[in-house]
């Protein structure tokens, strides 16, 4: 979607100009068929058929079939993990225990006549779900712990779908899409991630690892210079369902249902597992680096003489050490890059190698009440720390 018009970069000037026109049709387009807070991609061809959406009962309409994919038996995925085509890397192993939620974008869309969609009628809702089903099967073929947001082909908000992420304690928060464009033979794969580089490392991380993934895997000859997106280049606001979400997250557009030659691959069992694949290696690879976190020390902890007024303690854990492996008693975490902040302001710490302690008081000009504390850093993999926001209450 990062590119309406093929190939060719546009000038700042002409880009704007043209994204405050498209901004205008995508606007009355997804007002049209009722989605203004569920697209990620607001000029497509199939949106904009969308909007002569009649109502009609013909069966026989491919822009309203339900069963668009190529059948599979429930156990594809299952029989085909660990063959020679998608073998298991030792390293996945690390993916034990890690909860991942993976949500398919759209679904219950069908009755929309030719919404999101591939020139022969191929509905992205199904593609979505059934990757992200081979995804889990993957997934939990190593022990991580996987939710679906949804199992059919049923709808949901985006608010909702990353509440299913924060109730269920999700580490992880995948939403899986495929991309439209009014450019036929365009085919790239972009992965997209909230706000600025700034905001979260921790997405970055999640991010690069899915996007190198899909890379290995599906081999796409096409490029974006820049596969990875924020958000904000669509929407000023960036895309709801990663707006909504807390923990560590990132959406991929794995390729084009638009190009009519990878509508037809998409329809396969094969090659949507091998997008699950690709995801799936990018988060072996992640995983293998350590996923830190950081917590809030309960004062508790330590009888209350020893913890002085406006302080703060956070137990950080680089995500590597509880592997016990040669080193592990040596800091793993990148010093300089530490940095803790309350309500965005950047507050001084002290940091201990052999505790991974966080110490911090906290400044006079920061009030009473409840305040927003952040903290990041980095493990020796570059890894972020995938939970940097804590809610506080200043004494
Ligand atoms: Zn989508």
């Amino acid at each position: 979607m990062e590119n309406q018009t093929g190939p060719t970069e546009l000038t700042a000037t002409d880009a704007n100009r043209r994204w405050r026109l498209l901004g205008m049709s995508a606007l009355l387009i997804a007002c049209i068929v009722g989605a203004c807070s569920h697209v990620t991609e607001p000029i497509t061809t199939s949106d904009q058929s969308a909007t002569d959406a009649v109502s009609t009962d013909d069966a026989s309409d491919p822009m309203l079939s339900v069963d668009t994919l190529l059948p599979a038996p429930e156990d594809f995925a299952l029989t085909r993990i660990g063959s020679e085509d998608f073998p298991i890397p030792p390293h996945a192993k690390y993916l034990e225990g890690i909860r991942i939620c993976i949500d398919p974008g759209h679904g219950g869309d069908a009755h929309k006549h030719g919404y999101k969609r591939g020139p022969t009628g191929v509905r992205e809702a199904e593609m979505n779900l059934r990757v992200a089903q081979y995804l889990r099967d993957l997934l939990v073929h190593v022990g991580a712990e996987v939710k679906l947001t949804r199992e059919g082909d049923n709808d949901l908000s985006l608010a909702d779908r990353a509440k299913v992420a924060d109730d269920w304690d999700a580490d992880l928060f995948i939403s899986c899409h495929h991309n439209a464009t009014n450019n036929t033979e365009a085919n790239r794969t972009t992965v997209w991630y909230h706000g600025t580089v700034d905001d979260r490392p921790d997405n970055l991380d999640l991010a690069r690892h899915l996007c190198e993934g899909l890379f290995d895997s599906l081999q796409i000859p096409q490029l974006t210079g820049i596969p990875l997106k924020s958000d904000q280049l669509m929407y000023e606001s960036g895309f709801g369902v990663l707006r909504a979400a807390n923990k560590t997250a990132a959406l991929c557009e794995t390729s084009f249902y638009t190009n009519p030659e990878e509508e037809q691959r998409l329809r396969d069992p094969q090659y949507n597992l091998r997008e699950a694949y690709g995801m799936f290696m990018g988060l072996a690879r992640y995983a293998a680096g350590g996923l830190p976190t950081a917590s809030i020390k309960p004062a508790d902890d330590e009888s209350p003489s020893q913890r002085a007024p406006r302080t703060l303690v956070f137990q950080l854990d680089d995500g590597l050490r509880s592997r016990n492996a040669w080193g592990s008693d040596r800091s793993m975490i990148l010093k300089d890059s530490i940095a803790v902040r309350i309500d965005g302001e950047r507050v001084p710490h002290e940091f201990s190698a052999d505790t991974y302690e966080l110490n911090i008081t906290i400044p006079d000009r920061i009030e009473s009440g409840e305040h927003n504390a952040t903290v990041q850093f980095e493990n020796m993999f570059k890894n972020a720390n995938t939970t940097p926001n804590f809610a506080i209450t200043v004494d």
